[in-house]
């Protein structure tokens, strides 16, 4: 399904298949931009959606269903796809430089890389602790950990790390899943004891009080421990250290911790902020190189900072797409400013889900049922394309 040949006259060029990357595709898909290849680089060919990664590590959805076909949809937008990890920018000759591939020209240059966890700093983590970030790589290595509790004879000691929403999220839903796989294989789901460790004194601290109460509450019923205000400085096999010198026995380890930038941009010409994310100004290009955009976790927008999150990330899809586009066809940009407040639902592993907002808290198996609905809607805009129909010139694709 390729776009009408056009003579190629400006490359943008597109790092990472992030949250706001596959906005912009299905956006160039509906309205081509005439003369402008578009090119994808991509270390995977299947991005997840972050929304419904906990109910994918719960059991409620397949591996399709959670994961856009980056291949699939960049052929939609008649953009090339290189499966390749980007390491470095070349600003004067304007090249991406990549691990496998000779270098990819452009003219415009957008990044939306996620962020990377920060287990490399810590004695050991990195070795025996799962990270869920780089969140491409979280499926081999829940698949690995599925596997080997359900290979490990008696107790298991499961530690997450990480009191955002994200670990609270997870450990909730593994807690669902690993209980009922060991009861299919005939084990007591009561072999598995969990534990959750943030440095900060209270849970889903960006979250309401009734939001923190609300968790705090089914985490105490589902019997999990709680070590807040602890900051774990070590991890070996078996066990994790605590800042006040107290070893945890722990036998999977699990890594939901904030992280930083990746570490191939400090040696590119880029400005970044104190935790390595690049900084764009209002319309969402780099403060120190006008040629390249950013969006996504890597992105801090310096005028408005927010929580690294995947709602941003997809709010920017259209500011990107029109900006890009304005900047190849010589337009002015447009600002955008994120919203102060958002909408989180933020599921408990069993089909039931908490909203949060401001300061509003509303519960209910019918809220993880809304839920279920918006994400599934979501992923229905990347994984069901309409049948692309030949436009005519200047004319929008029919489609979508
Ligand atoms: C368990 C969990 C649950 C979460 N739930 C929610 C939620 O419900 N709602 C919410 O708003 N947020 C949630 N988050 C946060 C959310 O995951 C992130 O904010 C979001 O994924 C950021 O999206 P992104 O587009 O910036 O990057 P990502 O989604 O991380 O995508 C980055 C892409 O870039 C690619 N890439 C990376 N480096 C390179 C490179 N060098 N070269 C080429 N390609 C590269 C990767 O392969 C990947 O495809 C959750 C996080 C976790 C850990």
């Amino acid at each position: 399904m390729q776009p009408p040949q056009q003579p190629v006259l400006r490359d943008i060029v597109l790092i990472g298949g992030g949250h706001t990357h596959v906005g912009v595709l299905k956006r160039f898909a509906m309205k081509p931009e005439p003369g402008v290849r578009l090119t994808l680089i991509c270390r995977d060919t299947h991005t997840p959606y972050s929304g419904m990664l906990p109910g994918y590590v719960a059991g409620h959805y397949g591996y399709d269903e959670v994961h856009i076909d980056l291949r699939r949809l960049a052929e939609y937008a008649g953009a090339r796809f290189f499966a390749d990890e980007a390491v470095g920018i070349d600003h004067d000759a304007r090249k991406v430089l990549c691990r496998s591939r000779p270098p990819v020209p452009y003219d415009w240059l957008s990044i939306n890389i996620g962020s990377t966890p920060r287990v490399d700093a810590l004695g050991g983590a990195a070795g025996h602790a799962v990270p869920v970030k780089p969140i491409h790589q979280f499926n081999d290595r829940w698949q690995t950990l599925l596997r080997r509790i359900e290979a490990h004879p008696g107790r298991t000691r499961v530690a997450v790390v990480g009191g955002g929403a994200g670990g609270v999220e997870l450990l909730l839903a593994m807690q669902v899943r690993l209980g009922s796989e060991l009861a299919a294989r005939g084990r007591d789901p009561e072999d598995l004891t969990f534990a959750l460790f943030t440095r900060g004194e209270t849970l889903l601290p960006t979250h309401n009080a009734r939001v923190r109460a609300h968790f705090e509450a089914t985490l105490r019923r589902r019997g999990i421990e709680v070590h807040a205000g602890t900051e774990v400085v070590a991890v070996e096999a078996g066990r994790l250290q605590a800042a006040d010198g107290t070893w945890h026995a722990a036998d999977e380890i699990v890594w939901v911790t904030s992280a930083g930038g990746a570490g191939w941009l400090k040696e590119t010409r880029l400005a970044l902020d104190d935790d390595g994310f690049i900084q764009v100004d209002d319309t969402l290009r780099s403060t120190s190189d006008p040629r390249i955009f950013a969006a996504g976790d890597i992105a801090s927008q310096v005028n408005h900072p927010r929580e690294k999150a995947g709602v941003f990330a997809v709010r920017q899809g259209r500011p990107l797409a029109d900006n890009l586009r304005a900047a190849v066809t010589g337009r002015p940009l447009s600002s955008y400013r994120p919203q102060a407040r958002w909408l989180a639902l933020i599921s408990t592993g069993d089909r039931h889900a908490v909203a949060s907002r401001g300061r509003l808290c509303l519960a209910g198996d019918w809220v993880w049922r809304w839920k279920d609905r918006i994400d599934r809607r979501f992923m229905a805009r990347f994984n069901d394309l309409p049948p692309w129909k030949r436009p005519r010139a200047g004319s929008r694709r029919p489609a979508g």
